[in-house]
């Protein structure tokens, strides 16, 4: 039997914390395209199904969790400090 590694990479910031779930993350874009800051992006590393997964600028990130709210595989948590 094969574990999955459900494994976060995490940023945070003075505002809070966002995690990205890699084995969640199907590559679908939602969270870069309604994200009001702009600040997700396509990381290098490779998602669920092999497509890139994102990360967030924590530089940017205002924690305000609309990623987290539309993301269909619950794949990205936020929470504020
Ligand atoms: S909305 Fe969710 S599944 Fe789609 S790219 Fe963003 S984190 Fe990945
Ligand atoms: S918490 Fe808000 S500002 Fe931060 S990455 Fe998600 S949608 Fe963008």
């Amino acid at each position: 039997m094969t574990t999955t590694n459900w494994k976060s990479a995490k940023g945070d910031n003075d505002k809070g914390v966002w995690a990205i779930f890699p084995r969640l993350c199907k590559g679908c874009g939602l969270c870069i395209q309604k994200c009001p800051k702009k600040c997700i992006t396509w990381s290098e590393e490779l998602g669920v199904y092999g497509t890139p997964r994102v990360h967030a600028d924590m530089g940017e990130c205002i924690v305000c969790g609309i990623c987290q709210m539309v993301c269909p595989d619950c794949a990205i948590r936020v929470e504020k400090k």
